[in-house]
């Protein structure tokens, strides 16, 4: 090798990888990015967050999601398992009030979102879609009608428990007491299928998985979730459920969160999961969303990861090589992970992990899919 080839190679290199972040840029202007979890709403709701404008911390505002060609996400109106019962109906109508503040206060850049062709003309418009979904099966407080009310208010998704178990599904960090779904569990994703609402399967147990896979008449998804094969954490998947979700049509999210990318932050998230003891407060009404305040503010410390953007990619790999590249899609968990991985810091940068894909061989329209094409198809199944 003569001294000038030794030279050029550096620079030919980063030419390269110039050309292919250009390359990941212009995809994400062209496609109809879908992120299948975010947990925005709650900063929304407990800190008041202006979704207009640019900030320093957190994971995603509209600029961000704009930056990283997120045009539909999904923005989670989570409830703590804590609230029982009525209060968490009460709670998710808090979610569903704030959310809808921001897109009465910013008509021209953000709007509700019920069905993909809604998604499509918003997005064509040059305004972020939002989708409204559920976190935690309890918010239906045991009664389909509040189910049914939650889809008249623009509700399209449901995780059917949190971390949990819930009285009518096991979630997959507790330990199980119903043996997957009961009969009223196995009516929640019967009227989920006719009403036009997706059901969701991340956080359930694995038997409750099967239980719902043997009822559902539609494609389900798993929001944010990620391999179990790679990070052995319960929340994730393994390859059985993988494929079996593939076969079912759904599609498997991929969860960026730390603990569930790479296996060294999975043991010290197990470790913080097994060492805090859970304890329910005996509050409600205003006392209980003062508890929740408290628990939020000191919920997403920013932590120091080993994740890395070549990890959500491992995790893309595998999930393609298991499920087939029509059942994967993105659920970044943003603004509900403490430490998102290096690389990656927030939903603007989206376009990096594309290049990362781009570089890895992934064929341009098989990126599409996986930014939102399939999870486009999932919603175009269920909700119309
Ligand atoms: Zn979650």
């Amino acid at each position: 090798m003569t001294r000038r080839t030794l030279l050029t190679l550096p620079l030919a290199a980063a030419a390269n990888s110039q050309d292919t972040l250009a390359q990941a840029r212009a995809i994400h202007a062209t496609s109809l990015g879908v992120d299948s979890h975010l947990d925005t709403a709650q900063r929304v709701l407990m800190e008041n967050l202006d979704l207009s404008k640019r900030h320093a911390d957190g994971h995603v505002d509209i600029p961000r999601l704009k930056e990283g060609g997120v045009r539909a996400p999904f923005f989670a109106l989570w409830v703590p398992v804590y609230y029982k019962g009525s209060e968490a109906v009460r709670r998710t109508l808090q979610l569903h009030d704030a959310m809808l503040k921001v897109f009465a206060a910013h008509p021209g850049q953000i709007a509700l979102a019920r069905n993909a062709s809604e998604i499509e003309s918003l997005a064509k418009a040059g305004r972020i879609a939002a989708v409204l979904t559920l976190e935690g099966g309890h918010q239906i407080a045991d009664d389909l009608a509040v189910l049914r009310t939650y889809q008249h208010l623009g509700i399209r998704s449901m995780t059917l428990t949190h971390f949990r178990n819930n009285n009518w599904a096991d979630a997959s960090t507790d330990k199980p007491v119903h043996n997957g779904l009961t009969a009223f569990g196995k009516d929640v994703v019967r009227e989920m299928n006719r009403i036009g609402m997706i059901v969701d399967i991340s956080h359930v147990s694995d038997k409750t998985f099967f239980d719902t896979l043997a009822v559902t008449s539609k494609p389900v998804i798993a929001s944010h979730s990620s391999c179990r094969a790679l990070s052995p954490v319960p929340r994730n998947m393994s390859d059985e459920m993988i494929g079996a979700l593939s076969r079912n049509g759904g599609v498997i999210s991929i969860n960026f969160g730390e603990g569930f990318i790479h296996p060294k932050d999975a043991e010290a998230l197990m470790r913080a999961v097994q060492s805090v003891g859970y304890s329910e407060p005996a509050l409600s009404g205003a006392a209980l969303d003062e508890y929740a305040k408290k628990s939020h503010s000191t919920l997403l410390k920013p932590a120091a990861v080993q994740a890395a953007i070549s990890d959500v990619a491992n995790h893309i790999d595998h999930a393609v090589k298991i499920a087939g590249v029509d059942h994967v899609g993105i659920g970044s968990d943003y603004d509900g992970i403490s430490g998102p991985p290096n690389g990656l810091p927030d939903i603007g940068k989206m376009p990096l992990l594309t290049a990362e894909l781009l570089r890895r061989g992934h064929k341009e329209d098989a990126i599409r899919k996986i930014l939102g094409g399939n999870l486009m198809r999932v919603i175009r199944e269920t909700c119309g």
